[in-house]
Formats: structure tokens, sequence, C-alpha cells
């Protein structure tokens, strides 16, 4: 079949893979080039050791603390308040806790896949120089957040994630650059983290291409319910193909509107500081709980980020933020190069209020497949969600129950 990709994002170029597995002719499809979104700068985490939903009751409590801190880790600007508004009311349902088991039962079942997947992926396309192995950590300088961590794991035992509570001194030998201030960390031994978001991307898409698949420039602004889908671009472009995917990130939600699904997709803004050529002040990732930063040391140079920011996708960055973060990450960390020497991003990550993505059929067109809305962990899941469209594409029962995906449970 003829099947067109609608975004070259780590989500559109790993879906590309599944597909030529299965034998189809694929047409990769972005308004930009491949890379252009979060997939190129976000922390290089394969986190699949997270299953914590953002709409969580231990969050909710904290809302209230953060948003008096317009430079908090999490901040809503005033002027998008009222768009975002029927996103935050589903964001609280999604807290309450029937709705937060299915969350983790939902990012859990993902996750479980998305290591094997990536590795499996990484091999077929010759990419395993980009997957490190080296664990993961999360350090806690609360002891009360510590404590509660013990009852996380138990949860992420249920998934198969392990994970070693460690003291101080543990620490600082895995990690010597960190200063003395914590009273404990979680390790993960199985967690990975990649060379970086953006080499790996465009090397996921260039190996796409290399199997046959073609890439077109063209920005989708509509597409059609006819049995053979049309993807309608501007300037008169149009595609027929037999089957099409929306893989769009944040930009997804129109696209799906005009296939009859009104997605409560929006975005949450994160922001990051590199330092190029820094490498070795860490061994491994390293997330600071509590504080919304986490550190990576990506082949191509250290990456402190994270925050969450929700602001739409036209206003510019407000970078005071990312110095906040570098700011809080000297508190902790020991050695790092000046700010003013770093290279500054802001990301969309495209986020529904139940921190589930939309993976599934469209409802005016079943020849459409939807898969975007994976927030904080689309590098993370992109494979898995591959194997899950070609399942679709395939007309087979899906590896996993995609009903907490649907794209019509809200
Ligand atoms: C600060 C930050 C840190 C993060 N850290 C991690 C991490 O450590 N691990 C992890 O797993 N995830 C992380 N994420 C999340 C991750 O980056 C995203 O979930 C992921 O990149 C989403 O990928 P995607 O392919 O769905 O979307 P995108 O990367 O946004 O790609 C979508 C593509 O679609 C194209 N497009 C959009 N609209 C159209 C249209 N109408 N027509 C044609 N093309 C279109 C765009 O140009 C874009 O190239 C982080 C995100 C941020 C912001």
């Amino acid at each position: 079949m003829k099947i067109a990709i609608v975004g070259a994002g780590i989500v559109g170029a790993a879906i590309a893979h599944s597909l030529l597995d299965e034998g189809h002719e694929v047409l990769i499809l972005d308004k930009e080039g491949p890379g252009f979104g979060p997939s190129a700068g976000n922390a290089g985490w394969i986190a699949h050791t997270d299953i914590l939903p953002i709409a969580s009751p231990k969050n909710l409590r904290q809302v209230p603390r953060f948003l008096l801190d317009p430079l908090g880790p999490l901040a809503i600007r005033p002027a998008y308040f009222p768009k975002l508004l029927p996103w935050l009311l589903r964001f609280l349902l999604a807290a309450r806790p029937e709705a937060f088991e299915r969350s983790i039962q939902g990012i859990g079942t993902l996750q479980r896949r998305a290591l094997p997947a990536w590795l499996d992926r990484a091999g077929k396309a010759g990419l395993e120089i980009h997957i490190h192995r080296k664990g993961g950590l999360y350090a806690f300088t609360d002891a009360s957040a510590f404590t509660e961590a013990r009852h996380i794991a138990n949860r992420q035992a249920e998934f198969g994630i392990k994970v070693d509570a460690i003291g101080p001194e543990e620490l600082r030998q895995l990690e010597p650059a960190l200063k003395d201030r914590f009273v404990g960390a979680t390790f993960h031994p199985d967690a990975a983290h990649i060379s970086d978001p953006l080499q790996l991307t465009l090397a996921l898409f260039e190996a796409a291409l290399a199997r046959g698949a073609v890439f077109e420039k063209a920005e989708i602004t509509n597409i059609s319910t006819g049995e053979r889908p049309a993807l309608i671009g501007r300037d008169g472009f149009q595609r027929v193909v037999d089957r099409a995917v929306i893989a769009a990130g944040a930009w997804s939600r129109p696209l799906a509107a005009a296939l009859g699904d009104k997605v409560p997709l929006d975005t949450e803004r994160g922001y990051n500081v590199s330092f190029p050529g820094m490498t070795g002040l860490t061994s491994r990732p390293v997330g600071f709980e509590g504080h919304g930063f986490v550190v990576t040391p990506l082949e191509s140079g250290l990456r402190i980020g994270g925050a969450v920011e929700f602001g739409g996708l036209e206003a510019p960055p407000n970078h005071a933020r990312t110095r906040i973060l570098y700011d809080k990450a000297g508190q902790f960390v020991d050695g790092l190069p000046a700010f003013e020497s770093g290279t500054l991003w802001m990301g969309f990550r495209p986020s529904l209020p139940d921190s589930l993505p939309v993976i599934g059929t469209a409802s005016r067109n079943a020849h459409v497949v939807y898969a975007f809305g994976h927030g904080h962990y689309g590098m993370t899941q992109s494979t898995a969600t591959g194997e899950l469209v070609a399942d679709l594409i395939a007309d087979r029962k899906p590896a996993i129950d995609l009903s907490l995906f649907d794209p019509r449970r809200f």
C-alpha cells in the first residue's frame, strides 16, 4: 500500500520504518523538514522508567505554589489562560484516582515496550551507537519525597522496571560532580540515553530514505474522508494514498478536527541550554526530583533542561526560564560552564491532559491513523508507537489494548 506520514519528527521517522518492514511504499511529508520540532532538542532520555502522568494528586497539590512563581517549573502565560481552560479542566479530571490509575496503566504498558522496541530498531537500522545504556538517576533533596519514591518503585516493578534506592555516598561515587546536598537517589540500571536527539532523528529519517521512503516538504492543511485519503496542502499540493498517518506532534489538532475528532491536544513548552563539546561532567542522565530539571550528558554536549510552560504554539520563548534552570543546576552540580557559552532552545511537547498519546483511527476515515500527543515521552515511545501503527494499518489485533489511547476517549 502507499502510505503517507504527516510529520518527520522522531515519531514519524519511527513509523516509517515499521511500515517499510511490512513492504509498504512510504511517503513522509513535513512542513519544515526532518527534526524540526521537539524531536530535535529534547533531553535525550529513553525514559521508559517513568510511569506517572503529569496530572497526579501530588502535582495538583503543588500547582498553586508553582503558579505563584511565573518562572517556576510550571507556569501558564496569563494571555493563554482562557484558551487553556478546557485543557486544564480535563487535566483536573485526569488527576482523579481512577483516571490517574488509567494513565499509569497506559503509560506503563507503552513504556514496557519502549526500550525493547528501540534496541530492535537501532539494531536493524545500524544505529546502536546512538543508544547509551548507563542507567539513569533521580536525586532527592527532600527526605519525605525520597521515602514516597518507594511506593512509586513498587508501581514501577509492576511494569518490569528495576529501581535501586541508593544513599548519598553511593550517589557521589556514581556521579562525583554532584554536590553534597542529596538525601539519596533512585537508580534505574536499565535506563538509557541517546547520543543527541537531532542526530538520532536525522539518522532514523535518513535510514528510512535509504530503505526507499520518499520525503516531500509540504504543509498539510486537510485530509479528505474518501476511501483513498487525499492529503491537501498549500498552493494546490495534493497526494492521494491508500492510508495516511498523522504524526504532526503538537500541530496535529487541526488535522484531527478536520476528520471529526476534537482532541484536546495542547503544548507543554520546555526549555534547555546545551554546552556543545562539554562531555564527561556526569556519566548518565540525572533528574533532580522536585526541582523540575534534568541534566543529560549527550555526545554533542551537556544539556540542562526541563520546565513546563503553557503558552501555545505562537508566543516567543522566554529564556529567563532557561537561565533559572541553569542557576538551579548550579546549586546541585559542580563545574558547569558559563551560561553565556550555552545554546538556548525551546520546544513544544505535544500534550494530552491525561499524559497518554492518541493512537487510533480517525472518526471520519478509518484509513487515517493518528499517532501524536506523546508529551514528555515521544522519543522514548516512538518506536513502540511505530509497531502499533503498523498493526492498525495491517488490520491486525494490536500488540496491546489501544482503548486507553483512543482519540474519542475524552
Ligand atoms: C524540553 C523537552 C525535553 C524532552 N525530553 C524528552 C526525553 O528526554 N525523552 C523523551 O522521550 N521525550 C522527551 N521530550 C518529548 C519529545 O521531544 C516529544 O514528545 C517528541 O519529540 C514528539 O515527537 P513527534 O514526532 O510526535 O513530534 P515533533 O517532533 O513535533 O514532529 C512533528 C513534525 O510534524 C511537522 N508538522 C506539523 N504540522 C504539520 C503539517 N500540517 N504538515 C506537515 N508537517 C507538519 C513538524 O514540522 C514536525 O517536524 C522532551 C520535550 C521537551 C520540549
